[in-house]
């Protein structure tokens, strides 16, 4: 542990990094953010989902004297990372609403105690508990966490967040982060005033998330998403994805349809009971679960980070709310696919829930950002880039339109078509009437309304409705054709769309690509993994049977998988493919602890996937003791990460180093110790010797009672004496 007054030096974080996490680098921001707030300055960071916000207030509290007190709304996020800390063995518990009283009161004893570096709270117990924490805990700083819920501004608006400046007047010198993944700015500004934050250091971290790809689906029918969703399930086996939908009903009808083709499927929406809900993130979390329908409300609380998919079936309100959903794919870094299923008919639900709003002005225009990048033909993530106010100056290749650049046709008839259909309706319809005219449709309604005596009824028979509805929306995002919104969506011409009707104007338009052809159409890789194919590589022999060990492990241990070991550490073990155990150090993501607590299970897998039989070598036990001690743990920690007493880990140490290992000896016992704990054992002999029959004690006993040294020290002074005599 550092000194009071010093804080730790650079080396001494990432020292920490390598010997808490396994990680060997940070991620942009996070040292600095560290540095910050170890140097006693408020910070602020801002972070995308999965940035490794996390990290920025966790490993500054383990190196600080004192404890760090987290603040949370989302209790069952905050259950798991106090989950995801301990069994790293990382001194951390929560207290909230969700938890039994005694083990709220047991975790504000331990921190008052000082065995916890950690103690998360929601934000309603931590205004409650004010006076109590200042009077009993002392504290290393203040973590806020989803700092966005105190903006009034933000689409997550908690009035309890408001309150939290009291912290600041509680206590005024202990330092405060703010951390959040909104990349809003209106909310980034408002968060440090509202806080009270004395010039904080403030990290802005880029909300690029290269590793989702991107794609919009227009015009899809119901058939066509099951199918999408399906190949979805089917590519990634044994993971899971998310579909968003609006509705409550909407989320079980589609969760029905998924459970009827054999998925193993979960409806979260805020008609369940909380036991439902709890039990449905569970199965989501433990991964029992290959998809789960959702409202929006699903998600908030998970940080699983193993999540390959994220389907919209209904488009979500706004960039952020789309931003932050798509953002639950893919948290390890590894490639995740989102797709969004685009039809004009939600954007008419949508504008009307924005017109009840109450906020209407503001979130219609956040809707009709939302429906143009729903309908841009550029690279998606410019336009979500250039609306978080990012610089992004290339494309990025990892959406639809940079992958498949559509070509463009001439389509200035097919507009004046659709335009003067609009025209002779007297500017009086919405889309589908329209599409039906020109579709020649034998509707009941056209007949009635005489549309079928129009010059343009039937002139647009030689495209599907899809194909005109893709169309038109084009040609609205175009500006030729506008929406009436105050006037049932009913379409007009504008002054351009006029301009074409007399032939002014050409128009070009991307041409039509059907739903199923717009969807990837790559090849599985888990149905040939689920064959036990002979031609799997080794790698991913290697990858299936480490996951195969984790979900025993899961299981016994009842955690989540990815709180065993994350896939972006899997597929580094499978990479590495390491051969003997001293390989596993060094692995990102494999920290010393769970290198201690899972060597044997990830070597067996590996040696199971190498076809190799027989049992592990003799010998690993001291091995992983002398891996720990050098990579910086001390032997208590080493103990009570393995489970085993002092004595044996020392025995270990002892044992290495008389094999030649490189074991510093002074670290176990200093050496100015030593030799005069040995000169004493020494002259305890020579006395007892002395002594003769009537000696009725033990060396160790006489040390004890005569010079007050303990026993543990005595057998540590031993070991490491036989140690050096005998080499
Ligand atoms: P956030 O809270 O910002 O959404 P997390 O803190 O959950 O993100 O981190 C996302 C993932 O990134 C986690 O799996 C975490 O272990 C991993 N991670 C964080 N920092 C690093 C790092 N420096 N190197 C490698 N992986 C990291
Ligand atoms: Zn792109």
């Amino acid at each position: 542990m550092p000194s009071l007054q010093l804080p730790p030096s650079a080396a001494d974080i990432k020292e920490a990094l390598r010997k808490y996490y396994g990680y060997s680098e940070f991620r942009p921001g996070q040292e600095e953010a560290v540095g910050a707030i170890l140097s006693g300055r408020d910070a602020v960071v801002l972070m995308p989902t999965g940035g490794g916000k996390s990290l920025c207030f966790q490993l500054p509290a383990l190196v600080s004297e004192g404890c760090c007190i987290v603040v949370s709304p989302l209790i069952a996020l905050m259950n798991d990372q106090v989950e995801a800390l301990r069994a790293n063995g990382l001194p951390a518990r929560a207290v909230n609403s969700m938890n039994l009283e005694a083990d709220n009161q047991a975790a504000y004893e331990a921190a008052a105690r000082g065995q916890l570096k950690l103690l998360y709270i929601s934000p309603e117990r931590l205004l409650a508990d004010l006076d109590h924490i200042s009077h009993n805990i002392r504290i290393s700083f203040v973590a806020i966490d989803e700092a966005h819920c105190i903006s009034q501004w933000g689409h997550d608006f908690r009035p309890v967040y408001t309150e939290l400046k009291r912290i600041r007047q509680q206590w005024p010198h202990v330092p405060v982060m703010a951390l959040t993944a909104t990349a809003d700015r209106l909310t980034r500004d408002d968060i440090s005033a509202a806080l009270g934050l004395k010039d904080p250091y403030s990290y802005i971290g880029s909300f690029d998330r290269p590793n989702l790809s991107l794609q919009v689906v227009t015009g899809a029918s119901q058939r066509e998403r099951l199918k999408t969703i399906a190949s979805l399930v089917d590519k990634y086996h044994d993971d899971c994805g998310i579909v968003y939908c609006l509705s409550r009903k909407k989320t079980e009808a589609m969760a029905a349809k998924l459970e009827e083709t054999g998925i193993r499927t979960g409806c979260y929406h805020a008609g369940l009971t909380p036991e439902q809900r709890h039990r449905v993130q569970r199965d989501f979390v433990n991964g029992k679960l290959q998809a789960i329908c959702a409202t929006v409300a699903f998600g908030m609380g998970i940080d699983k980070s193993n999540v390959r998919w994220v389907v919209h079936n209904n488009i979500p309100g706004n960039i952020e709310s789309y931003y932050q959903e798509i953002g639950r794919a893919g948290r390890d870094g590894l490639p995740a696919e989102t797709i969004l299923f685009y039809s004009y008919s939600d954007i008419i639900t949508r504008r009307s829930f924005a017109e009840e709003s109450g906020r209407t002005e503001i979130n219609s225009s956040k809707l009709d950002f939302m429906q143009r990048y729903a309908e841009a033909n550029v690279c998606r993530r410019r336009i979500l880039m250039s609306y978080f106010s990012e610089d992004f100056d290339h494309d990025c290749g990892n959406c639809d339109n940079c992958r498949n650049p559509r070509p463009k046709l001439d389509a200035t008839i097919l507009a004046q078509k659709a335009l003067s259909a609009i025209l002779r309706t007297g500017s009086s319809e919405g889309m589908n009437v329209i599409i039906d005219i020109l579709r020649g449709s034998g509707r009941k309604q056209l007949f009635d309304k005489g549309y079928d005596r129009l010059p343009t009824y039937g002139v647009g028979r030689d495209l599907s409705a899809q194909e005109w509805h893709a169309y038109i929306l084009q040609m609205i995002q175009l500006g030729l054709i506008e929406v009436a919104y105050d006037d049932n969506f009913h379409l007009r011409p504008t002054e351009a769309g006029l301009k074409v009707v007399r032939r002014e104007r050409p128009v070009e338009l991307a041409v039509y690509v059907r739903p199923d052809r717009q969807t990837n159409k790559e090849p599985s890789r888990t149905r040939r993994a689920k064959a036990a194919d002979p031609e799997l590589t080794l790698h991913d022999r290697i990858l299936q049977n480490l996951k195969a060990q984790r979900r025993k492990l899961a299981d016994s241990e009842q955690i989540a998988d990815y709180m065993v070991l994350s896939d972006a550490t899997l597929h580094a073990i499978a990479d590495k493919n390491p051969a003997a155990l001293r390989d596993l150090v060094g692995i990102e993501g494999l920290s010393l602890v769970k290198l201690a607590k899972y060597y044997r299970p990830i070597l067996l897998a590996l040696k199971h996937a190498r076809n190799q039989s027989g049992s592990l070598p003799a010998g690993l036990s001291e091995e992983v003791s002398g891996i720990l001690f050098n990579g910086g743990m001390e032997v208590e920690e080493i103990a009570s990460a393995r489970a085993l007493s002092a004595s044996t880990v020392v025995g270990h140490l002892c044992r290495l180093y008389k094999q030649g290992e490189n074991i510093n000896l002074w670290r176990i016992v200093p050496q100015e110790t030593y030799y005069t704990v040995k000169t004493l054992i020494d002259s305890a002999h020579s006395d007892l010797a002395m002594q003769g029959a009537e000696a009725n004690q033990t060396p160790g006993q006489y040390l004890s009672s005569v010079y007050g040294i303990p026993g543990s020290l005595y057998g540590r002074v031993n070991a490491i004496r036989q140690a050096l005599e005998k080499k």
